[in-house]
């Protein structure tokens, strides 16, 4: 007998670890429930209702084609070994399949699982699913992790004309067992359910994330690159939330992609090629993750930055989380993610920069309030977004870069309809007058709208002067793990 051990991966089709235990021999599947684990990673209610609501389904594609999934409890992660070991132990299971995580945590978690089950006669096999590549395949001519994107880009484009990842079977039907699947729980201690009008932007089921994704790629991926910046357009796939919990694959998305691209990588529809090189980013954070395990430790990238002198100023940190600066498009932004859950990209580099450049506070305060509130909340993907924000990242923006959000918000949401949609009290303003009400001086003022809490060009400068001072650069090298 053999045990697939799902994590951010449920989904029957497509799934490595699946697949190749189901190609041995009769198969069981087990999901750990660890809350403990998911409030130390900040992992947010929604995201794991998401996760919880995708097993359901799973749980019945699965139930299917017989092959039972239980759920066990494994509170916190270093009691892995011990729970899977019974369970190994009870069913008699020859091997145990996963598909590979990234980050310390849950490497140091399979290592520990890996070693148990060995010392006990069960076979651990993993494998490279989440990525394209495997971390630590794809580097410099010297040996070293990539630290800059389009280099990184580059060798995977030459590598994938090479070879595609194939898509792998689902499992067949199996014959049935005397097991029976356990009823996965609505809800876990710890983490609130969330509201149904967010539950019914983020469907569960794998039906639906491939649904999304062949509705992308057939009607919006030819306008992706002119659409994806403006945040009142569905111009993006928000496929993001089944990546990270694995619902639908990157090789299914490449696929995708190239399909609606006759087959090209980087020609043809320049809105495919852009979506191919977002998957593509998405990839490197994670080989980032593996290559500099600092970052997964919440520490800067560049070490040199670590001397930045954040501000300790809670009351903005707490105008920031509620969407009460004073500045519209930060405030719809904010709305946004506390609504549903998600935000655009634009708006989330856009929130990011103002946090960690005008506010001058410490960029690991916001990544932890995203964390816990994104349904496709990653720790790569969001460390890289945060870390890029603040300057402090690998290929992050030059720190005298700065957006400025007003004119952020003139370019990208010009109309204004973003910000009427989240913040309706400004919904009578003008176009001009939408992106900086505190403009149009006090008598004017929107009566339950907030004055800006922080001047824009001085806070500029204060940031500016922040980083100026800073040590010279530091090579960012694995040495200062
Ligand atoms: P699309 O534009 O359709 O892109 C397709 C897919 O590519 C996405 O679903 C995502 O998996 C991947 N992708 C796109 N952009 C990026 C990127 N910049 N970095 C890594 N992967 C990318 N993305 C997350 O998945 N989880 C996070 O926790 C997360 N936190 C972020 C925090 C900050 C501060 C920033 C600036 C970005 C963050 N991103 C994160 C990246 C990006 O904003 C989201 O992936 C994107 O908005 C998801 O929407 P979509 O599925 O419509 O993306």
């Amino acid at each position: 007998m053999q045990l697939i051990w799902l994590r951010s991966d449920l989904r029957l089709h497509d799934n490595t670890a699946l697949s190749a235990a189901a190609a041995r021999g009769p198969t069981v599947a087990v999901y750990l429930l660890s809350p403990e684990q998911w409030l130390v990673h900040d992992d947010a209610p929604c995201k794991v209702d998401f996760w919880l609501r995708n097993l359901q389904r799973l749980s019945a594609a699965l139930g299917e084609r017989n092959i039972p999934l239980l759920i066990r409890h494994a509170a916190t992660w270093d009691q892995a070994p011990n729970v899977l070991l019974k369970l190994c132990q009870e069913l008699q299971i020859q091997g145990l399949h996963c598909n590979d995580e990234y980050g310390i945590h849950e490497s140091r978690r399979d290592a520990a699982v890996a070693e148990k089950l060995e010392n006990n006669g069960i076979g651990f096999h993993n494998y490279l699913d989440q990525l394209l590549f495997q971390p630590g395949s794809v580097l410099t001519q010297s040996g070293t992790y990539f630290q800059v994107f389009s280099q990184f880009r580059k060798v995977c484009y030459s590598r994938l004309h090479g070879s595609l990842p194939a898509l792998v079977n689902a499992p067949r039907v199996q014959a049935p067992m005397a097991l029976k699947a356990d009823p996965v729980p609505q809800q876990v201690e710890g983490f609130a359910r969330p509201s149904q009008s967010l539950r019914d932007l983020w469907p569960a089921g794998e039906d639906q994330a491939r649904e999304r994704l062949e509705r992308f790629a057939d009607a919006q991926i030819d306008y992706y690159q002119s659409e994806r910046d403006f945040p009142a357009k569905p111009g993006t796939s928000q496929l993001s939330p089944y990546l990270a919990a694995g619902v639908v694959s990157p090789r299914q998305c490449l696929h995708a992609a190239l399909q609606a691209n006759q087959g090209e990588f980087d020609s043809g529809s320049v809105g495919a090629v852009t979506w191919i090189n977002e998957l593509l980013w998405r990839e490197f954070y994670k080989h980032i993750l593996v290559g500099y395990p600092r970052v997964s430790r919440h520490r800067a990238f560049r070490p040199e930055t670590e001397a930045v002198a954040w501000r300790h100023a809670p009351d903005e940190l707490a105008a920031w989380q509620e969407a009460r600066t004073g500045l519209p498009i930060i405030d719809a932004a904010m709305r946004q993610l506390l609504e549903t859950g998600w935000m655009h990209n634009r708006l989330r580099m856009v929130v990011a920069m103002f946090l960690t450049k005008n506010l001058l506070l410490d960029w690991r305060e916001g990544e932890r309030f995203f964390m816990r509130h994104l349904i496709d909340g990653d720790l790569a993907a969001n460390n890289g977004g945060w870390q890029w924000s603040s300057s402090t990242g690998t290929d992050s923006a030059p720190y005298f870069r700065i957006f400025n959000p007003l004119s952020q918000s003139q370019k990208f949401d010009s109309e204004g309809r973003f910000i009427k949609h989240w913040l309706p009290q400004l919904a009578a303003l003008n176009k001009k007058d939408v992106h900086n009400p505190a403009a149009m001086g006090g008598l004017f003022g929107v009566a339950d709208y907030p004055a800006p809490i922080v001047n824009l060009s001085q806070s500029r400068e204060r940031a500016l002067a922040a980083f100026k001072s800073l040590p010279p650069r530091m090579d960012a090298g694995a040495g200062h793990e």
